[in-house]
């Protein structure tokens, strides 16, 4: 758990005026972790840090010989063209450079020339995904989510008896995650129609969204050797926005017994930018359960979960359709919810991941799950948002959509904000679904 600290001052400014912009998911006190390099180019890619509308080059910042101790160390892995080793590193050297670049920044500071001639404007950059990623697991964490579509999938039994006792996950597929900007094509998969006795194989006529947090993971465990939930969130380097792409005809056929396959394995979809979970630090909220609900095992219990293990992060999708997008409309926003309605916290994730002994290690990204709010329209998918395809969205050109159509691009967004604490942003997560190959 990160204290705040002088790097979360919110009348901090920087000398790059954009990073001072109200509204700007980047200012001074974020300093997210991205994968990046000149677009069209053949460079390599390395890592860099977003501030305002610009990025710090950590390799250039590497040359440039300027940090010190744990910074240099951290800025030499996060020069690295996947940031795999910096994320190995562990919380003290994310800290120490989070720091440094903080000092860098700011009005006033020696170092303004160096870092100036390190800046690469985002609008000249295309982006990797961040790290490696060894293995990809994807959680269940909300509630909402998991009745709402536990009725639809089997109405006599919508919420397992398990739900309320075990973080609920599956492994998913790292090949296929992508980095924002992409397009990618509707799968085609086994399709049982309805009133059908033998399924067909053809293109998914019911793809999904799944609006979630990716979990990326630091420093690893040893195989056979739990994480005390007091130790798990030392483990996470950051949080980042994922787009779990599901093609909801396919699952429907294929998930009993063992889960999720050909209808979750085709795509997902996440942000360039990591936001560490120092600068998610003023966003903390307690952890409760409701009063007939179970407590939580003992190993999946802490103090300092009750007190802060929540994240109150503001999340958003928006849909452009083919139509809005020769009308040069923009996007249009169809879901708002946050993070802190998740049943099962971070650290939680975390912890029983490694409970049986499995090793995680650095790179490794966890799926927080679709993360629906109370209410329907907080609900952060379209299988949710339109009952099963019972009730079309109503979109504002007079439009109407159940589940993705050819075209569609869909934008998923995060922040946090609130009085007293600087706003702080996850930019986009954007995707495009082209036709079936
Ligand atoms: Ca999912």
């Amino acid at each position: 758990m990160h204290l705040l600290n002088e790097t979360h001052d919110p009348a901090l400014r920087s000398w790059l005026a954009s990073a001072n912009q109200p509204g700007s998911d980047f200012p001074i006190q974020n300093l997210p972790f991205a994968v990046f390099r000149r677009r069209d180019s053949v460079e390599a890619f390395r890592g860099g840090v977003a501030i305002g509308d610009q990025i710090v080059d950590l390799a250039a910042l590497a040359g440039a010989g300027i940090l010190v101790a744990e910074a240099e160390l951290a800025v030499h892995a996060g020069a690295q063209s996947r940031l795999n080793a910096l994320m190995a590193l562990g919380p003290r050297y994310w800290s120490a450079l989070r720091r440094a670049l903080s000092h860098g920044l700011r009005v006033g500071a020696a170092e303004q020339a160096q870092l100036q001639s390190c800046l690469v404007a985002q609008a000249e950059v295309e982006y990797a995904v961040a790290a490696q990623i060894g293995d990809y697991t994807d959680f269940y964490t909300s509630v909402h989510h998991a009745s709402n579509i536990g009725k639809l999938f089997r109405p006599d039994n919508p919420l397992l008896p398990n739900y309320k006792w075990v973080p609920i996950g599956y492994h998913g597929r790292a090949s296929s995650i992508g980095i924002s900007g992409e397009s990618f094509h509707r799968p085609q998969g086994q399709i049982l129609a309805a009133g059908a006795s033998v399924p067909s194989l053809e293109p998914s006529k019911r793809l999904d969204i799944e609006l979630e947090l990716g979990v990326f993971i630091g420093p690893g465990n040893a195989k056979g050797r739990a994480i005390p939930i007091a130790d798990a969130e030392s483990h996470v380097f950051g949080l980042c926005l994922l787009n779990d792409w599901s093609a909801r005809d396919l699952q429907a056929w294929e998930y009993q017994p063992l889960g999720p396959f050909l209808a979750k394995n085709f795509a997902t979809t996440i942000s360039p930018w990591v936001v560490t979970l120092e600068a998610l630090a003023p966003y903390r909220l307690p952890f409760s359960r409701p009063a007939e609900d179970p407590q939580p095992l003992p190993y999946l219990d802490s103090d300092a979960n009750r007190q802060h293990g929540v994240f109150d992060i503001q999340l958003e999708v928006a849909l452009q359709t083919p139509q809005m997008r020769a009308a040069q409309a923009g996007f249009t926003p169809i879901c708002k919810t946050s993070y802190r309605h998740a049943y099962w916290t971070l650290a939680q994730m975390v912890t029983h991941h490694a409970v049986n002994g499995c090793n995680l290690q650095p790179g490794d990204l966890l799926g927080t799950g679709t993360l629906s709010g109370p209410t329907l329209d907080q609900a952060g998918a379209l299988i949710e948002l339109t009952a099963g395809g019972k009730n079309p969205l109503q979109l504002p050109n007079g439009e109407q959509r159940v589940f993705l159509a050819d075209g569609d691009a869909v934008a998923l967004r995060g922040w946090c904000e609130k009085p007293g604490a600087a706003r702080l942003g996850f930019g986009e997560c954007l995707a495009t679904v082209l036709p079936a190959a």
